[in-house]
């Protein structure tokens, strides 16, 4: 049934018959040389030239006036929700379609996930359903927002910027200013994809992102903080450098500290990652134009950015017709050897998030059963 989209695959990736990925990382730059200077150096571990030079490169590439180089995605997201003063058993509100990554971060700082759903149109947060579960739940005390039903603290909302798609940012933004929320984007998925001319990840306090090995640039494992906040961005170099007071010999720690500096040999591919980013960006955008062209009158539909967004494009993403179309695609391009995965299952169908609350999930609900992305890597 899905022969033809098959073939169309293969032949825009020019690979007849072997096996297409879904995202495969493309080292066309100074990676190797840069990774080379980092073993002559001997800075191998998380002080060296390269981690600064990321986090002027991530800070000139965001807009941010601070960028903070950490170990990894997820990471980065729980460290930045302790900065935001995540304590213990305080909620986080946040959409159920997302990566696990993003409820495991709020977890590992404390918090407890709350779900809202997303838009059909950006499968991000829906400003809509963040609105009405404020309205509905939350109320402002002393400058702080606490929900009425469970009297726990709302501490944070994060949003995440689907597949690189921007959400509607600057609606949930004002919301978070209203009810006294703090605003963590995790944009791990949204490097170079931009809302209204303003790149993600800038909209609230912080906002955090992921270089693993399959997002559209990476250096194995990395991730980082963005913010403007000068006090936010020095407490986070801090905190994730084990809390150390620098001295030349003794260890002095202050806080609770964690290790979760990048460490320079990745920071080096990182580095050269980044120099090539607008290549990428380009390369990838080139692919979806193709992608769309093609779904264009067919009964698939593909996935564009909005008119106030420019997406990245990191994966494309097509919407089949119900769930038993989307269950026969899935086999038949992966059974042939072309690859295509669902969107993730909510996360409070997950077992260990099955008891949050969570508000109308219909959106979340209905792109769950149809969403699936298709072969999106660099084509050189
Ligand atoms: C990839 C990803 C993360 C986690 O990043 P890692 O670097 O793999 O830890 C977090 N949130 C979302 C939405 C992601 O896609």
């Amino acid at each position: 049934m899905y022969n033809e989209v098959i073939r169309f695959i293969r032949e825009t990736f020019n690979e007849p018959e072997a096996f297409v990925p879904l995202h495969a990382p493309y080292f066309g730059g100074n990676e190797k040389k840069y990774l080379l200077d980092t073993i002559d150096s001997t800075f191998v571990s998380s002080v060296g030239a390269y981690v600064n030079r990321f986090e002027e490169m991530m800070a000139s590439i965001t807009g941010a006036k601070y960028a903070i180089a950490i170990t990894n995605g997820t990471t980065a997201l729980q460290l930045a929700l302790v900065l935001a003063g995540i304590r213990r058993d305080d909620e986080v509100i946040t959409q159920p379609l997302t990566f696990v990554a993003t409820a495991n971060a709020i977890t590992h700082s404390g918090g407890i996930p709350v779900f809202v759903d997303v838009d059909k149109d950006t499968m991000g947060m829906s400003s809509k359903a963040l609105e009405s579960f404020l309205t509905e739940y939350a109320e402002v005390r002393d400058g702080q927002c606490f929900n009425k039903q469970s009297g726990r603290r709302i501490a944070a909302c994060v949003p995440m910027h689907t597949f690189g798609f921007p959400c509607r940012i600057d609606e949930i933004a004002a919301l978070c200013d209203t009810y006294k929320i703090a605003l963590v984007e995790d944009a791990a998925e949204s490097l170079g994809s931009y809302y209204k001319g303003q790149h993600t990840g800038t909209f609230g306090l912080m906002g955090t992102f992921s270089f693993n090995g399959n997002k559209t640039v990476t250096c194995g494992g990395g991730g980082a903080i963005v913010t403007n906040d000068e006090k936010v961005a020095q407490h986070a170099k801090h905190l994730s450098t084990t809390a150390k007071i620098p001295h030349p010999y003794e260890f002095v720690h202050d806080e609770v500290g964690y290790n979760y500096r990048m460490p320079n040999l990745n920071a080096a591919v990182a580095c050269a990652q980044l120099e090539q980013l607008s290549i990428i960006l380009d390369n990838k955008r080139a692919l979806a134009e193709i992608y769309n062209s093609y779904f264009a009158g067919k009964d698939i539909q593909f996935v564009t950015e909005g008119t106030d967004a420019r997406a990245n494009y990191w994966l494309n993403t097509v919407v089949l017709k119900d769930l038993e179309a989307r269950d026969a695609f899935l086999n038949e391009t992966n059974g042939s050897k072309v690859m295509t995965r669902p969107i993730w299952k909510l996360m409070n169908k997950l077992p260990m998030y099955a008891h949050c609350q969570a508000g109308d999930l219909t959106n979340s609900l209905w792109l769950e059963d149809r969403v699936v992305n298709i072969p999106s890597s660099y084509r050189p």
